[in-house]
């Protein structure tokens, strides 16, 4: 390709992190400064520049399925079957164990600053009790396996594509090995064309990310001229919890699994830094994707036969900073209400809230909705006009905040889970990690 040499060089030349790290508080920056300002203001700046966040996530989301669908095809197709058996074992353990690790962490944080302790809420303001509804664990199974492929691919739904994509590719594998040389050529020619399309989408999400630095400005600035000086309140305490909550996962339990694999942290954290800064602003670990799998890839030195199955995986099922979220939350709720919860129930919320983030959905907000179901499960029902729904509408209102934090640990975690079990399999090209 020709090089690029005109106006815009000093932006396609310079360093993409700092670039984005310049927009991210740059944005903050401006955020906060509207924040202080009158209503109307920040209305319309909003109004008059959600385009520019909104275009850099709808770019993300545009190759969401095609990676999933490219990338797992290809990565099926060169593993086998008995080892991709251990792979999922291995990554689901990872991750159920590392999420009910996050909930006891964000719970401890919580007993010790007590957020919403003293508050003493009433029921008053009014919010509408939604119950979350669980659909059984056998729905859950079946509707894994989709019954048209392409309707899934069409609703985005994740779980059904990992299906489908890992079969595919199986076979495929299957048909290289055909005794008929002619076909097995085929199965190799298509195997090689899925590979070099699951490539071009990996350039496409290079490009995408070439407009980062302009959409995280954006995207960061309404966040914070919406909520920022709310946190800064009484929910200061519950935000703070979180974030330790965040902090402390990611150097206690990514950075000792790591380091029982004798991967360092920081280097992890290194190669990591693009996708959790997108998950971070874009607030959705689906969305995120694309970066996460190319990432992991290219700097974290994880093959696509194992990146292309857990990271798609993860980023539905594997939620470890909702949990904090969750367990930090209803502890507030508890604080907030004039209940502080008792043993019992911070044992019932450490099941709970492991389960709700499996059920939660990478979107923006999906934990909030989760957090009725981990209420309920300690008897704290968000009725219309109640104290508790009180407590929660407030939590509603930084809610974005918060998500900006969870989602990023979110897929850190995948990240990080992907990187041990390909250690364990002895398949990560260490020499990245020099
Ligand atoms: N936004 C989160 C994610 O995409 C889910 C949540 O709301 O907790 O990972």
């Amino acid at each position: 390709m020709s090089e690029n040499k005109g106006m815009l060089d000093w932006y396609f030349k310079s360093n993409l992190l700092s670039r984005i790290l310049i927009g991210l508080i740059a944005g903050a920056v401006v955020g906060i400064a509207l924040g202080y300002g009158d209503p109307g203001t920040v209305k319309g700046f909003v109004d008059n520049t959600k385009f520019f966040g909104d275009i850099f996530i709808r770019l993300l989301k545009m190759i969401v399925v095609p990676v999933i669908l490219f990338s797992l095809i290809a990565g099926a197709a060169s593993i086998a079957p008995s080892r991709l058996g251990r792979v999922g074992v291995k990554i689901v353990l990872y991750y159920l164990l590392t999420s009910a690790v996050a909930v006891t962490i964000g719970l401890v944080f919580a007993n010790i600053l007590q957020p919403g302790d003293g508050m003493n809420i009433v029921g008053n303001e009014a919010i509408k009790g939604k119950v979350a509804e669980s659909p059984t664990i056998v729905t859950i199974l079946l509707n894994i396996v989709p019954t048209n492929p392409a309707e899934s691919l069409a609703k985005g739904d994740v779980l059904p594509i990992i299906f489908f994509s890992v079969l595919f590719g199986l076979a495929i594998s299957y048909v290289k090995d055909a005794k008929d040389a002619a076909l097995a050529k085929h199965a190799e020619n298509l195997f090689q064309l899925i590979n070099a399309a699951a490539e071009t989408m990996y350039r496409l999400v290079r490009g995408i990310m070439q407009y980062a630095p302009i959409g995280v400005f954006f995207l960061i600035a309404i966040v914070f001229a919406q909520q920022g000086p709310k946190a800064l309140g009484p929910l200061l305490m519950v935000t703070l919890a979180v974030y330790l909550g965040l902090v402390a996962h990611l150097f206690l339990c990514y950075g000792g699994f790591l380091a029982v694999f004798n991967l360092g942290l920081f280097r992890f954290l290194k190669g990591a830094n693009e996708a959790m800064i997108t998950a971070f602003v874009t607030r959705s670990s689906s969305g995120t994707l694309p970066v996460t799998m190319r990432v992991s890839e290219e700097n974290l030195g994880v093959p696509r036969n194992i990146s292309s199955f857990t990271l798609p995986l993860g980023a539905t099922i594997n939620m470890d900073g909702t949990a904090i979220y969750l367990g930090v939350c209803a502890m507030f709720i508890g604080y907030a209400t004039g209940h502080p919860l008792t043993i019992d129930q911070q044992l019932t919320v450490v099941i709970t809230a492991t389960l709700a983030s499996i059920g939660t959905a990478g979107v923006p907000g999906a934990g909030a909705i989760m957090l009725l179901m981990v209420l309920e499960s300690i008897g704290l029902k968000v009725e219309t006009g109640s104290a508790v729904a009180a407590a929660y509408a407030m939590i509603l209102g930084i809610d974005a905040l918060l998500d900006m934090g969870r989602t990023s640990l979110n897929v850190t975690g995948d990240m990080a889970g992907s990187a041990i079990v390909a250690k364990a399999e002895k398949e990560l090209d260490v020499e990245k990690w020099a």
